[in-house]
Formats: structure tokens, sequence, C-alpha cells
């Protein structure tokens, strides 16, 4: 008798995996969706950092409906707040509204740019030089991304580049300097959102779908890769044939028992960045008619700041507004003061940044600790990602979704992860 194949973590990619193929979801958390589920509190909902579906992946889309997500269709209005302006997203094409020695040195840079040989290119530094010209590359590529990342761009590898970074032509940066251009650059210039229930309501759309495929409570403590079991709350054990693991890589090989040192080794090189969100609701309608706002200065201690009442009307309470903030941390960074500090000082920040004003009313505060948040793709990201998979493969353990391949998956690009590793395990049973 085949045994269902047994789906780790109950996020969009393991959610994908069950709704996909055949197998059981286990889920440590009381709710599915991973980092893309929502948090209601007060009235409002609030997702973990900003989170749009900016897909076109005509699949993905026809799965929406199918599964009854209901989305709506968005413009963004993405702003970014740097050298005492406030300027339209992405800074490369929109420099207007800058002080003018920034923007003449944004210009000349990319017209006049020194850094004309591809082959040259080596790290993330060279692209951006390469891409974008001297003044964009000092003036906002490399200090936001010191910020976001906490590592130097120079250890970053080009990898996870391309469509991040929309390269404008001469006749859009020109443009841009000179005017306030209002034409929308890159893959998220449009995005879908849920009408109800926030950014989870996609997970909890998948989720309904796999009915009672999907255990909750459910956290994988132990895997017994030699015997092929696997231990459940540090009591439960089953026997698997196999496994679709969309877990941490560094976490599941923690708690795989006779991992090689070899792969231990490998586990202990990835790191990512980490996110504290820090969700505020405002007895105050309208406060802002942005979807988000970057900023590049580190005395704003956030990276990020969204507004998912203009995402949905259905995710605040009547007459209120909510902002969401992300400071990001981890590697060269620091959280600018103790976790319990932290919604002080985004509260303050938010009235530095006119977003609020002193007397304005706070009717709610939650915050949320994302640990594992973008990965750092670093040069020794694609070698240890090799051996662990190599090992994890071996012992009838796939991997998928953004953590188990350790890349820059969307949440679309985590969900067609899901369903590759399942449709492989149904076309190809060991
Ligand atoms: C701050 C932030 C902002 C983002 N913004 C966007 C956006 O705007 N648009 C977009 O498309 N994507 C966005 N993403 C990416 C998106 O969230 C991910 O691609 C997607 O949620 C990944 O899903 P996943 O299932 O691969 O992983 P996860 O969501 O991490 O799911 C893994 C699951 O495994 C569970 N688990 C962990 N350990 C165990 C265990 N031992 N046993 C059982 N279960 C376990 C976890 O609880 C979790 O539910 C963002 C991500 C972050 C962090």
């Amino acid at each position: 008798m085949t045994v269902q194949p047994i789906i780790l973590g109950g996020g969009l990619a393991g959610l994908s995996a069950c709704y996909h193929g055949n197998g059981v979801v286990y889920e440590k958390d009381s709710s599915p969706g991973g980092h893309a589920r929502s948090h209601s509190a007060n009235g409002f909902v609030f997702d973990e950092g900003i989170h749009v579906l900016h897909t076109t992946n005509k699949y993905v889309l026809s799965l929406m409906e199918e599964i009854k997500a209901d989305l709506i269709l968005k413009d963004r209005n993405a702003w970014i707040m740097s050298n005492g302006a406030m300027t339209r997203y992405p800074f490369q094409a929109n420099t207007y509204g800058l002080p003018v020695d920034i923007v003449k040195e944004c210009l000349i840079g990319f017209v006049q740019n020194e850094f004309d040989d591809p082959d040259k290119i080596k790290n993330y530094e060279d692209w951006l030089y390469y891409m974008f010209g001297k003044g964009i590359t000092e003036r906002f590529m490399i200090p936001y991304s010191k910020k976001f990342w906490g590592v130097e761009p120079r250890e970053l590898t080009t990898e996870w580049v391309n469509i991040r970074h929309p390269r404008p032509s001469l006749d859009e940066v020109i443009s841009g300097a000179l005017q306030d251009q209002t034409k929308g650059f890159g893959v998220n210039a449009r995005f879908r959102y849920p009408s109800e229930g926030g950014f989870g309501n996609v997970a909890e759309a998948l989720a309904r779908q796999c009915r009672d495929r999907v255990q909750l409570g459910m956290r994988a403590t132990r895997i017994d890769v030699k015997n092929r079991e696997i231990e459940f709350n540090g009591e439960e054990c089953r026997r698997y044939e196999n496994i679709i693991s969309t877990l941490r890589l560094p976490e599941v090989i923690r708690i795989i028992t006779d991992a090689p040192d070899a792969v231990r080794e490998a586990a202990s090189k990835l790191r990512t960045n980490s996110l504290f969100v820090v969700n505020v609701g405002v007895d105050r309608e309208n406060i802002s008619d942005k979807s988000w706002i970057y900023f590049l200065e580190k005395e704003f201690s956030f990276v990020r700041v969204s507004f998912p009442f203009n995402f949905s009307n259905a995710v605040t309470p009547d007459g209120t507004s909510s902002i969401s903030a992300e400071v990001a941390y981890g590697n060269g960074n620091s959280l600018p003061t103790s976790k319990d500090k932290i919604a002080d000082r985004v509260l303050d920040d938010l009235v530095k940044a006119k977003l609020l004003f002193k007397e304005d009313k706070i009717i709610h505060v939650n915050t949320i600790d994302v640990k594992y948040g973008y990965v750092i793709f670093d040069k020794s990201r694609k070698p240890a990602v090799n051996v662990i998979h190599r090992f994890l493969k071996e012992k009838g353990i796939v991997p998928c979704g953004r953590y188990g391949m350790w890349g820059y998956l969307w949440s679309d690009e985590a969900i067609l992860s899901g369903k590759k590793a399942a449709e492989a395990l149904l076309r190809d049973p060991p």
C-alpha cells in the first residue's frame, strides 16, 4: 500500500502541493498560510509585511479564479522618501523632486556610465553601476540595499536581480527628471489583492479546497531518514515514503537525525534578512492615498511603510486607516532599539515622516517578528543549497517553496513551486 506523501508546512507552497497532488499537509501553527497569512484584531486585518499579488502568470491567475480567492485589481501608487524628498518609485526613473544637484548627478551618471562592460560584472554592486551609473547607484541603490539586506552589495551575486530592477530608457530617465512621471514601471505596476480577509484569503481559499488534508498544530520535530519515520510535536511517529518539505532549509536539516556534517555545515552558511513588522490602526480615515513608501535613510527605522486600507475596504473599521511598517534587521543591521520598544519608535518616526499627526489616536498596534525574510544571495548560497538539495533528494525529501528552494520566490512562484513538486511525485513515484 502506498503511503500518502507528507507535506511539511502549510504556507502557499505546501497548500499548493496538497491541492495539485495527493499529499497531506502538516503545519505547526493553528492556521494555514505561513508568511502569506493575515492576522485580525480589533476590526483590523494585517498581513505579515506588505503582501500583494503581482503575477502575470496565466495559470496562477486562473487558479485564483478557480479557488475563489476573490481578487481585485489595483494600480500601484508607490513612492520613495530619500534625501529629504518624496519621489515616485522606482528611483532610477523618477528623480523629479530631489535636490537639483542630486538629479544632475543621477542624470550624468546614467548618460556617461564608465562601467559599460557587462563581462566585468562580478557582483550586485558592479551590476548596479553597469545598469544605472554612479549617481543612482550611490545616491539610492547601495544605501537602500545595505539598509534592507544588512550586507554590502558587493557580497551579493546577481542571480536574483533581472526583473526586480527595471532599467528605464534614457528618454524615461530624462522625462522622470524634468517632470512628475506617472507611468508605472516594473512587475507590480498593477497588483491584485483579495477584496476581503487580507492577503491571507489566498491561503485560506487554497486550504478550503484541500479540506481535511490539512492538519494544523503538527510541528515536525524529528525525521529519521534511515527508517523513514517522522515525529510530530515530540511524540507522534509516522512512517513515510516521501516528504515534500517547504520548511526553512536550516530547520529541516536540524531535525534530521544523522545528517552528515558536510550538510550541517552547508546549512550553517545560509542567511536571510529579518523583518520586524509594526502594524498600526489609526482613528482617522484616508491618512494617505499611497500604496506604500520606501525609506532610504536610517533616521527612519523602517525600510517600507504600506497602507493596507488602500488595498481593500474590508481590512479596517469605518472611519479608520491602517499602516504596516517593516523594520529590516539581521546580518550587519541591528534593530534600532529593543523589540519591546520598536512600536513606539516606529510611531515617532511615522510622525517625523508626516504620515501621522502627534495628536492622532492610535487604536491598534501589534507586532510580528519575521525571522526568515528575504534570502541573501551571497557566494555561499548556491554551493550550500546544492549540497543540501542533493542530500534531501537522496532521502526521499523533495524541497519546494521560498525556503525549501532558498530563493527569492514571490507568492505566485511559491504556489508554482508546490505544484511542480507534487506533480513530479505523482508522475514519478519512487
Ligand atoms: C516581509 C515579506 C513580504 C513579502 N511580500 C510579498 C509580496 O508583496 N508579494 C508576493 O507575491 N510575495 C511576497 N512575499 C513572499 C511570500 O510571502 C512567499 O513567497 C510565500 O509566502 C512563501 O510561501 P512558502 O509556503 O514557500 O513558505 P512559508 O510561508 O514560510 O511556509 C512554510 C510553512 O511551514 C511551517 N513550518 C515551519 N516549520 C515547521 C515544522 N517544523 N513543522 C510543520 N510546519 C512548519 C510554517 O509555519 C509555515 O506555515 C513576502 C515575503 C515576506 C517575508
